[in-house]
């Protein structure tokens, strides 16, 4: 029997919110670019940005382009309705993702269009970008099976 693929929670359900901290974040998005929040002043990376740097108190930024590539942290499969009307959108991963090139930060999204029985912790992933979600463009993240 085939395994069934992680599919795209619907927009209908979902609503990112932003901030002047975090907006910076989904403009490089629609750009289709991943870029990661770095304290201008001693260099850590911070996701979400928050408005001080945890490490030296900075609230001076700079965005990092970052390769777009990371592997699964942790992650967790949603095969049953958390809500009414979700059933078409099942099963999804939602995942944590260690990002490549971004110190020790993670980033939450979904793991889409692989066989759900193949995610799994340490797994190699790369962004693709989800387009026109209510106006913003969202990262999710596959990765190339063998
Ligand atoms: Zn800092």
């Amino acid at each position: 029997m085939p395994s069934l693929i992680a599919k795209r929670p619907a927009v209908k359900f979902f609503n990112p919110a932003t901030d002047k901290w975090t907006q910076p974040f989904w403009d490089a998005a629609v750009q289709h670019r991943l870029v990661g929040a770095s304290c201008a002043k001693c260099g850590a990376f911070r996701m979400p940005p928050t408005p001080f740097c945890p490490h030296c108190h900075s609230q001076l930024l700079n965005w990092v382009d970052l390769p777009g590539t990371g592997v699964v942290y942790s992650y967790s499969i949603v095969a049953s309705a958390i809500m009414p009307g979700m059933d078409d959108c099942l099963p999804y991963v939602t995942a944590v993702i260690a990002l490549d090139e971004a110190g020790d930060t993670r980033l939450i999204s979904n793991v889409v269009d692989i066989p759900v029985d193949q995610v799994r912790v340490g797994l190699k992933v790369r962004v693709i970008w989800d387009d026109d979600w209510g106006g913003m463009t969202i990262p999710r993240f596959t990765a190339e099976l063998r």
